[in-house]
């Protein structure tokens, strides 16, 4: 996707403050940090939005769950973190690259959402 910001940041194209790369995943913060730690998983190939993955995504997707976190304990929140993925419309996606965020301590992040 050749304009994509997250396609742009996994392949260096863009700088970003990385955290962790392999071959299929890429993570760095968050450049408008919502909590002391905040940081994006992104797959490194383009998928739009956890509303539209397919069973072929289910490894990269298992993979962006399974440093989650590590990452989180090494970024400083160790006793705990909240994973979101704002998917399609509803769930206010910015970016429309699939991404997780990683938010935490040292204090607890608050009640999950506000009801209304
Ligand atoms: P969304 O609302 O799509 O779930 O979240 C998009 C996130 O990407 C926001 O938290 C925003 O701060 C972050 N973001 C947007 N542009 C950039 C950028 O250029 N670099 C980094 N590191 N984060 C970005
Ligand atoms: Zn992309």
């Amino acid at each position: 996707m050749e304009n994509c910001l997250f396609c742009k940041i996994a392949r260096g194209h863009l700088p970003s403050r990385k955290v962790f790369e392999d071959d299929e995943i890429f993570a760095f913060h968050d450049i408008n940090p919502a909590r002391p730690v905040h940081l994006l998983v992104i797959p490194k190939r383009h998928i739009t939005s956890l509303a539209t993955v397919t069973d072929a995504d289910a490894p990269v997707l298992g993979k962006m769950l399974a440093i989650a976190g590590r990452l989180a304990s090494e970024q400083g929140s160790p006793d705990g973190f909240r994973l979101i993925i704002n998917s399609g419309r509803i769930g206010h996606q910015e970016v429309q690259h699939l991404h997780a965020h990683i938010v935490g301590g040292p204090d607890p992040v608050g009640p999950m959402l506000k009801r209304v």
